[in-house]
C-alpha cells in the first residue's frame, strides 16, 4: 500500500518533483490602455517523457521588496486555456492557483486578464499614458518550475517605447531570464513620453530615465547631474560594481498619492507624488535614490538567507532586514550627505531626529530589531482587517536599524583609532557571501548571510566578539549605547523636553474628517489612564470645546499633575471623563560636538563626517 501511495503521490506533484526543464515564454499586450487590463500568455512546452497530467499556473502573494500579502491574484480575470486553439480543461485549486489538465498535449498556452490601476512598484498600472509594472503583479508562473529559464514578448501599443533595467538597444521587444524570480525583478515602462539620459562612471552606463507627468521646470538636466553625483559617492565606497549598466527609473506622477522607491538587481524604480519642478519633490526623488541605489548591493546582493529564492505561496520571515533595510536607510542619510547635498549640521540634524522617533516609541522597549524584522509582513504597506496595537508595539527596521548602523560604525572608528568602520564591514561582507560563496541556489551568485555570519564578520573587522553586543542591542531591546558611541568622535547626544505640544497621549483619527475622533491611543499615556478609547469623540477640554484647530493648544493651557474634565461623544452618548495630565512623553535629541575632545578624537570626527 505504502508503495502504491508513494507512485501515485509522485505522479499527482509530478510538476514539482521533476527536474527536466519546460520551454515557458510570455506574451504581454495592452491593446487597450483605458481599460487597465494588460493581457498575458503564457506558452509552456513540456518533455516528450515528462509524467505530469496537469500545469499549474500561479499567481505569486507577494514579491520581494514589499514584505506583506499582496494577493496579487485577486486582479486576475478571464483565464483560459488552450492547444492549438482547442480549450483545455481547468479549475480554480486554492486562490492563487489555476490548474491546467494537459490532455495529453505537449504545449498548453494559458492566457489571461490582469487589472492594474495603481502605480507603486509593487502593483501595475495601465492607462492612457503607460504602463508601469514590476512582474510578480502580472505573470504567474508554473509551479514546479520556477528555476526555469524564461522569454518574454512584450507587445506595446503603436508609437509607444518599452524601457527597464535590462534594454540593450532602442525598440528591444523580448527579453530571457535565466529563471522566473529574474524577470519579475525588472520594473518595466512602456509609454510615448518617457525620456533617457546617461552619463558613465568608471566605465559603466547609468541611465535615468523620466516620466514627468507634470511640470520639470527645465530641471531635469541638473536632476540627471545630482543623481551622477550620488552614484560617484557610492561606487567610491563599494568600488566598481559588478554590473555593466544600472537604470534609475523616475515617475513624477504629479497625482499627490503614488509615492514609492523599490530595488531591483539592475535598476530601482522611484515614485514621487510630486513635479521635478518642485524643489521638496527634487530632493526627495534624490534621497530616495541614494538609498535605493546603495540596495543594489545591500540586500540585492549581499542578502539575509531568506531572500530569494522565495516561496510565493507563503510570506517570508526574513531576520536580517534591519541590516538590508536599515543600514541602506544610514547609507542613504550618509550618501546625500557624502555627496554633497547636506551639509554636516544637517546630516546630524537628521540622525538625532531618527533618534527621536526610536526613543520616543513605545514599540522600543518591547520590540527588537530582529523581531521588528520579523513583523515585516504586518508592518511593510499591510493592510489591517482588525484593529491591531502595532502602532504601540512594532518598531521601524528601517529607523532602528539605521541607528545599529549608526553605533556600529561609530564604535568601531572608535575602537579602532580610525582604521576602520562599518563600510569595512559591509564590503568584507559583500566580497565574503556575494562575490566569494560558492551558489547556494539557482537564484542568484553567492549565499545569503545569517545574524551569525554578519556577526562574525563585524567582530573580525572590529576586532573583539560582537556576539554579546547582537543579542543586547539586536536581538534584545536594550537601549543603544549613544554615549559610547558618539564620544568615540567627540559628540554627545542631549535630551531635553519636547518642543512639540504635549498630547497625553491621545491620537486622532485622520481618516475622520468630520469629527476629532480618536485613533489608536499612545499606550500607559494619560488619555489612556483617564478610560478615553478609541473611537471617542472628543468634543471639550477643561470646559473648552475643541476641534482639530484648538484641541492641541486648549490641553496645552494645562500643566503636568493637574485633572482636567474632558467630555466625549461614545456609543451615541455623552460622557464626563477626566485626565490626569502626566509627564512629557516625547523627548528631542540632539547631537552636539564636545569641544574640549582631543585633537585625534576631533580628526575621527572629521573623518566620519567626510566619508572616509
Ligand atoms: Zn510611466
Ligand atoms: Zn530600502
Amino acid at each position: 500500500m505504502i508503495r502504491l501511495i508513494l507512485v501515485l503521490a509522485l505522479t499527482l506533484f509530478a510538476p514539482s518533483q521533476t527536474s527536466q526543464q519546460y520551454g515557458i515564454s510570455y506574451r504581454l499586450a495592452m491593446p487597450h490602455p483605458a481599460s487597465h487590463l494588460f493581457e498575458v500568455t503564457v506558452e509552456v512546452t513540456v518533455p516528450a517523457n515528462d509524467p505530469s497530467t496537469f500545469i499549474d499556473f500561479q499567481m505569486p502573494k507577494w514579491q520581494p521588496g514589499r514584505y506583506s500579502v499582496a494577493d496579487f491574484a485577486a486582479n486576475v480575470q478571464e483565464f483560459s486555456a488552450q492547444w492549438q486553439n482547442r480549450a483545455l480543461t481547468w479549475t480554480k485549486i486554492d486562490d492563487q492557483t489555476w490548474r491546467v489538465q494537459r490532455q495529453g498535449n505537449r504545449s498548453v498556452t494559458a492566457t489571461y486578464k490582469v487589472f492594474g490601476d495603481d502605480l507603486s512598484g509593487t502593483y501595475a498600472q495601465l492607462d492612457v499614458g503607460h504602463a508601469n509594472f514590476t512582474g510578480g503583479e502580472i505573470f504567474m508562473y508554473v509551479a514546479g518550475h520556477k528555476p526555469d529559464p524564461v522569454e518574454l514578448h512584450i507587445e506595446p501599443p503603436s508609437s509607444w517605447r518599452v524601457v527597464n533595467g535590462r534594454t540593450e538597444r532602442p525598440d528591444q521587444h523580448d527579453w530571457k531570464y535565466p529563471n522566473y524570480e529574474v524577470m519579475i525583478d525588472n520594473p518595466t515602462e512602456i509609454g510615448p513620453n518617457w525620456t533617457e539620459d546617461n552619463f558613465k562612471v568608471d566605465g559603466k552606463t547609468y541611465r535615468v530615465v523620466i516620466h514627468s507627468r507634470g511640470d520639470e521646470g527645465a530641471r531635469r538636466a541638473a536632476f540627471v547631474r545630482d543623481v551622477e553625483k550620488l552614484v560617484r559617492a557610492e561606487t567610491a565606497m563599494w568600488g566598481r560594481p559588478e554590473f555593466d549598466g544600472y537604470t534609475f527609473l523616475f515617475h513624477f506622477a504629479a497625482d499627490d498619492r503614488s509615492s514609492d522607491g523599490m530595488e531591483h538587481l539592475l535598476s530601482t524604480q522611484i515614485i514621487e507624488p510630486g513635479i521635478l519642478a518642485d524643489r521638496g519633490t527634487y530632493d526627495d526623488a534624490l534621497r530616495t535614490a541614494a538609498h535605493e541605489f546603495f540596495h543594489a548591493w545591500n540586500v540585492k546582493r549581499l542578502r539575509p538567507v531568506e531572500l530569494g529564492p522565495w516561496d510565493w505561496t507563503k510570506l517570508a520571515a526574513t531576520r536580517g532586514l534591519w541590516i538590508g533595510e536599515g543600514f541602506t536607510q544610514y547609507y542613504g542619510v550618509e550618501m546625500y550627505h557624502r555627496a554633497g547635498f547636506e551639509d554636516s549640521a544637517g546630516f546630524l540634524q537628521n540622525i538625532s531626529e531618527t533618534i527621536a522617533a526610536i526613543e520616543n516609541s513605545p514599540a522600543n522597549k518591547l520590540m527588537s530589531a530582529e523581531a521588528s524584522s520579523m513583523a515585516a509582513p504586518f508592518i511593510d504597506a499591510a493592510l489591517h482587517r482588525q484593529r491591531t496595537n502595532l502602532p504601540n508595539t512594532s518598531l521601524s527596521y528601517y529607523l532602528k536599524g539605521e541607528l545599529i548602523a549608526l553605533n556600529l560604525d561609530l564604535l568601531i572608528r572608535g575602537w579602532t583609532n580610525g582604521q576602520r568602520g562599518l563600510d569595512d564591514v559591509m564590503r568584507r561582507a559583500y566580497d565574503e557571501f556575494y562575490v566569494k560563496s560558492a551558489n547556494a541556489s539557482y537564484y542568484l551568485k553567492g549565499r545569503g548571510y545569517t545574524i551569525d555570519d554578519f556577526a562574525r564578520v563585524t567582530s573580525e573587522i572590529a576586532g573583539r566578539d560582537m556576539n554579546d553586543w547582537f543579542a543586547k542591542y539586536v536581538r534584545g531591546v536594550e537601549p543603544l549605547p549613544y554615549d559610547e558611541a558618539l564620544a568615540g568622535v567627540g559628540l554627545r547626544l542631549v535630551k531635553s523636553a519636547a518642543s512639540q505640544p504635549y498630547t497625553a497621549g491621545i491620537v486622532i483619527d485622520q481618516q475622520d474628517r468630520q469629527s476629532l475622533r480618536l485613533g489608536p491611543l499612545r499606550t500607559d499615556s494619560a488619555a489612556e489612564r483617564g478610560g478615553l478609547q478609541q473611537g471617542d469623540v472628543l468634543l471639550s477640554i477643561g470646559g473648552t470645546s475643541v476641534g482639530r484647530e484648538n484641541w492641541l493648544t486648549t490641553l496645552n493651557r494645562y500643566k503636568q499633575e493637574d485633572r482636567i474634565p474632558v467630555t466625549v461623544r461614545r456609543f451615541r452618548q455623552t460622557r464626563e471623563l477626566t485626565i490626569q495630565l502626566g509627564p512629557p512623553d516625547i523627548y528631542d535629541y540632539r547631537i552636539e560636538e564636545i569641544r574640549n575632545a582631543p585633537a585625534g578624537i576631533k580628526a575621527l570626527r572629521e573623518a566620519w563626517l567626510r566619508g572616509n
